[in-house]
């Protein structure tokens, strides 16, 4: 616990040099990262990775790239290596299905049939914990298309300036739903292009705002958006929108003053202060209530409250 607070310190530092645009001192804060050792779960209830991630691209000097860069390689193979534990214990589970049908002997078979069979495990359609929205970076593109169509989805992704309140990194997230489409159609063709076009149409669409602010929470996923259809993304009443929000696919280190609709209808727990921005998502089924993230424009705090 105590290094939670250690690590979300750095990143709280970190993240207001980008902020400002000024990153002298960071390397030190990096060096410190360096000699800490990082656990999994530190890494995601921190989300120390976006900050360094984000430092890396502010900065220009060398050192602080190169560092930023073993941080995150380092902290990619922990992320790899939980990733690949889980998918042995699936493996486990089903094993005791299979070898309960094949090794039926004749003694054992009445025990055995009693026996309740394991249920099959589940294949959850959407991951609990969301993974981390900005790290590691999407794969780069060189392509003028793509990189084109990348801004054009960043672009409608900061419609109305949700994704500050939200605390969502757009440029990742246009990155990962151009990807994914790119790896659908292996070409810029006329069949991605229009896929695009849809995308961004819609998530710029004044009258279907929730999906939009479905996608920045990372309730849809940059996967899911990438090919969902047009009558789908029209709904209002997405299946993901059910899915509440989990704490995680919140930024509450990051500062910043504009976008959401400014309000004194809160108060902030933290300076008390009253001058705050709100944005409402949607995100289960439209009878229920909608989340509110809030920004104190104080002093930076978040929350949201459903
Ligand atoms: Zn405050």
């Amino acid at each position: 616990m105590a290094k939670d607070q250690e690590v979300e310190r750095i990143a709280k530092k970190l993240d207001k040099m980008v902020h400002k645009k000024n990153t002298d001192g960071a390397i030190d804060l990096l060096r410190e990262l360096k000699n800490m050792k990082m656990s999994l779960e530190t890494l995601q209830s921190t989300r120390i990775g976006m900050s360094v991630n984000a430092v890396r691209k502010q900065s220009s000097e060398e050192e602080v790239q190169t560092l930023a860069k073993t941080l995150i390689k380092s902290w990619k193979k922990l992320l790899d290596g939980a990733e690949g534990k889980a998918a042995e214990e699936k493996k486990k589970e089903v094993s005791p299905l299979r070898s309960s049908m094949s090794t039926d002997s004749p003694g054992s078979s009445d025990r055995s049939k009693k026996q309740p069979l394991p249920e099959t495990p589940k294949t959850p359609t959407t991951p609990t914990t969301p993974k981390f929205t900005s790290f590691p970076p999407a794969p780069v593109t060189t392509d003028t298309v793509r990189t084109k169509c990348r801004e054009l989805l960043e672009a409608a992704l900061q419609t109305d300036g949700d994704h500050i309140t939200i605390g969502a990194d757009t440029e990742h997230l246009a990155a990962q739903i151009e990807d994914s489409i790119y790896q659908e159609f292996r070409s810029t063709d006329q069949k991605y292009k229009s896929r695009l076009r849809s995308r961004i149409s819609n998530l710029k669409d004044p009258k279907n705002p929730d999906l939009r602010r479905n996608v920045l929470a990372g309730n849809i996923s940059a996967e899911r958006i990438a090919n969902m259809a047009a009558e789908e993304m029209a709904s209002a009443e997405l299946k993901e929108m059910r899915k509440a929000l989990t704490k995680d696919a919140i930024r509450e280190h990051q500062l910043s003053k504009v976008g959401g609709t400014e309000t004194d209808m809160f108060q902030c727990g933290k300076c008390r202060g009253k001058n705050c921005t709100y944005t409402q998502v949607q995100t289960r089924s439209a009878d229920e209530p909608m989340t509110t993230f809030v920004l104190c424009n104080g002093c930076g705090n978040r929350w949201k409250f459903c």
